[in-house]
């Protein structure tokens, strides 16, 4: 810790950094040169070398949701650096660490929710990229207690995807309650999708990954998948009842019509597990079919940091695989594009 203290004196004082800045909802985000932030009590600074580009900061950076963030802000939930900064009073980290700034950038640690182990629940939680400003620049502050150490030998491209997308598949799965054996049905191969694949086969189910792209679902089998289906020229619902219907399902999918046909893959007793959050709010589901088949609904949002803990251990372990592409911070605008437009395998890493 004495050396990185010396080499961070020796450097010259830089105070301003450059942050992917979002100033209106219908603008393209900026880069903008903006003051390096300063920690508060129990406060950090971290230096960013990489974040994930997640769905919700481009439904964040467009304003699509019905809470919406205050421009401008800076986006970003995925981002991996080194602690560079102590606010007082701050024993959790030290100078010199690798941390990841998840979703959960703080709760208040005292609610119903916080003392449960449902802290993502907290109605008192800032938002990591929404609430407060994000990974997606040089330097990010954030809570020194809502930070989580990114193991040894995690390489922080790896780390940013199981930021965000790694601990909300993971939480996905525990929520579904899969068991071994089970058949489950991951709906969306794409950065969440491809580690619920994972996750759900480490579980110890049999996985049917579904997805528009036969590429998409190549990569599924490459990484657990069992059974594959191409929603654009199968039925879906009829090829997955033809297995014995899904035990759960799980919809990472950005279409709500994907959603419906998770329910209707599920057999009697299956629990529908809702993950993604598509522009368009609501889904039809029928009451009669939900009582008498007992059928469970349950929405499952990220994961709180024990889960992020083991998302990290799983991957220091060898057992999960990411799949990722590099971008420069400058090329944000274009990496929305191309996200939005489904060209890319699973997740875009942005380096500042
Ligand atoms: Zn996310
Ligand atoms: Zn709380």
């Amino acid at each position: 810790m004495a050396t990185i203290e010396k080499e961070l004196q020796g450097r010259a004082v830089t105070t301003t950094m450059r942050a992917a800045v979002v100033h209106g909802f219908t603008e393209p985000l900026s880069i903008d040169v903006k003051p390096i932030p300063i920690p508060g009590h129990g406060e950090i600074v971290v230096h960013i070398e990489t974040c994930g580009l997640c769905h919700t900061d481009i439904h964040a950076a467009h304003g699509d949701w019905p809470v919406k963030p205050n421009p401008p802000f800076t986006p970003g939930h995925e981002g991996v650096g080194i602690v560079t900064a102590l606010g007082p009073g701050v024993t959790e980290v030290e100078v010199g660490d690798r941390v990841a700034l998840p979703w959960l950038g703080y709760a208040c640690g005292t609610c119903e929710y916080c003392v449960s182990g449902w802290e993502t629940l907290c109605p008192n939680q800032q938002m990591m990229g929404y609430t407060m400003d994000g990974g997606m620049a040089e330097y990010a502050r954030a809570n020194a207690k809502y930070v989580v150490k990114v193991p040894f030998g995690i390489h922080p491209a790896e780390a940013s995807p199981l930021t965000c997308a790694g601990v909300t598949t993971y939480k996905a799965v525990k929520v579904a309650g899969t068991r071994s054996s089970d058949l489950v049905a991951v709906f969306g191969i794409g950065g969440l999708g491809h580690l619920a694949v994972q996750y759900a086969a480490i579980a110890g189910g049999r996985v049917i990954a579904v997805d528009l792209s036969d590429e998409k679902l190549d990569l599924a089998r490459s990484l657990g998948a069992e059974f594959t289906i191409n929603a654009s020229t199968q039925d879906v619902v009829a090829e997955i009842q033809k297995l014995g219907g899904a035990d759960q399902a799980i919809s990472t999918a950005v279409s709500p019509k994907a959603f419906e046909q998770a329910y209707g893959s599920l057999r009697r007793g299956g629990t529908l597990v809702f993950v993604g959050l598509p522009k368009d709010n609501y889904i039809q589901l029928p009451i009669f079919e939900t009582v008498l088949q007992g059928i469970t609904v349950v929405g499952s949002i990220v994961g709180t940091r024990l889960d992020l803990r083991e998302v990290f251990e799983l991957h220091a372990a060898g057992k999960t695989r990411v799949i990722f592409e590099e971008r420069p911070l400058s090329d944000v605008n274009e990496a929305i594009a191309d996200v939005d437009a489904g060209r890319i395998p699973a997740r875009i890493v942005l380096r500042p």
